[in-house]
């Protein structure tokens, strides 16, 4: 079966056509056959598109809103110009897959979409007014395109992280406020820390209940997971993706008082200083200079610019600390894994999070590490460290592909149900 696997953002669709069914899942086969961006929906819009060997196609062309944009994608998508075998028409893409961002504490699992869900990814907006609009949206205009008779599944970033125990979810705030508001730590990239405990799990040959890592996804966005027995029993983002480490523009971490007290010094408003801590904040912030970690890099080798490795600093520090955190939430773990485009690419980053971490059985071979290709999975850690060190590419839209041809399959869906506390 050939899935549209849909990521809608604020002003962006990213796409893949990934081709899945028992078989190919059962055999690890199945594949990304194409895949592709929209940026700058509603302007003159920034079109990258890829098919599997073939060379890539960039335009300029306005488009107007989202249906539009996913027009020019699956027109794109069943053209003979991209030339992807098996879909020529409409008809060859049988199920569109969505990432939503925030499933609140209804959404456990990954869902076939009818009116109903849709209305509770709408109720979701409230928690998640910076993602759940655009997820909304591209629901509606793959509706529109496709029309009723395709089905599409919600797969939420939320449900990996509803094992958590409340003891993990709950923050010390009045209890009430959790019962009312369900004020409470979510967790994000769950479909991420999801894929990178699989794919551990598949390259040890292992069950998944004798999963028990670290998972730190290094992107623009950052988080780490506590992974025990195969599931998430602590993360980093919570309420929203703002807490937790420091990342390319947003704060992580921060006393909630200074929100009051700068308020006040500058004469910023609340939303202002939200968007002060998730836009100019992180990396950006710190450096003065940019969020892109590559670029920061460059800066601090190239013109040693102390400002630029203070930032990469700061951002390992907050990385290394997690590592620490979370190997006492788990009272020791079998692994770290590192992904996402920081964590996927760069040795360097690798190899200042891990500093200093040797005492706690982290130890990294320098030359394994450095000798890993951008990009590539493999192992980094010394033979003889007892937490071994891995990089696993992820792949989100893999996931997302699998559920939807689940869950129009009348397949079960792995489903996420929070642990009892331990009592301490
Ligand atoms: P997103 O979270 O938006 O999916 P990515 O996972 O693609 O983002 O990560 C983007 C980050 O990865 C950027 O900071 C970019 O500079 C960084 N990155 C990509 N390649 C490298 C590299 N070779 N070295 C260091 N950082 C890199």
């Amino acid at each position: 079966m050939n899935i549209l696997v849909l990521n809608s953002g604020s002003s962006s669709i990213k796409f893949q056509v990934v081709q899945t069914d028992s078989a190919l899942i059962a055999r690890d086969g199945d594949r990304c056959l194409a895949k592709g961006q929209v940026e700058r929906i509603g302007s003159l819009a920034l079109v990258a598109f890829q098919a599997a060997d073939r060379a890539p196609l960039k335009e300029d062309v306005p488009l107007r809103d989202y249906r539009s944009a996913l027009d020019r994608i699956v027109r794109w998508v069943i053209s003979p110009e991209s030339g992807i075998e098996g879909v020529t028409s409409m008809a060859d893409i049988h199920i569109v897959g969505h990432r939503v961002v925030h499933g609140g504490e209804k959404f456990r699992a990954s869902t076939l979409i009818d009116d109903a869900v849709l209305s509770g990814i709408e109720d979701c907006i409230e928690l998640a007014p910076l993602h759940n609009p655009a997820n909304v949206r591209g629901i509606r205009a793959a509706r529109e395109v496709f029309g009723r008779g395709v089905p599409q599944v919600a797969v939420f970033d939320t449900s990996f992280h509803a094992t958590m125990p409340e003891t993990a979810y709950l923050y010390g705030i009045p209890y009430h406020l959790y019962r009312r508001y369900k004020i409470r730590r979510y967790g994000f990239h769950g479909t991420s820390h999801r894929y990178l405990a699989y794919r551990y799990r598949v390259l040890n040959k292992l069950a998944k209940e004798d999963v028990n890592i670290i998972t730190l996804h290094l992107g623009n966005g950052c988080s780490a997971c506590a992974i025990k027995n195969g599931e998430s029993v602590n993360t980093s983002m919570g309420f929203t993706p703002l807490e937790g480490m420091v990342m390319g523009t947003r704060a992580g971490d921060v006393d909630v008082s200074v929100i009051e007290y700068l308020s006040h010094k500058e004469g910023l408003s609340l939303p202002e200083m939200i968007t002060l801590l998730n836009k100019q904040s992180g990396l950006l912030g710190l450096s003065g200079l940019t969020s892109d970690m590559r670029e920061l890099l460059e800066e601090e080798k190239e013109n040693g610019d102390r400002r630029a490795s203070l930032a990469i600093d700061v951002f390992c520090a907050s990385a290394r600390r997690r590592i620490g955190a979370y190997l006492a939430e788990l009272g020791g773990a079998d692994a770290v894994v590192f992904s996402g485009g920081i964590g996927e690419n760069s040795a360097v980053i690798r190899q200042r999070v891990c500093r200093g971490l040797e005492p706690l059985g982290i130890v990294l071979d320098e030359a394994r590490n450095a000798a890993l290709k951008k990009g590539q999975t493999g192992r980094v850690s010394k033979s003889g460290s007892r937490v071994k060190i891995d990089v696993i590419a992820t792949n989100e839209e893999l996931l997302i592909a699998r559920d939807a041809f689940r869950a129009v399959s009348g397949l079960p869906q792995p489903t996420y149900s929070p642990r009892k506390s331990r009592k301490s």
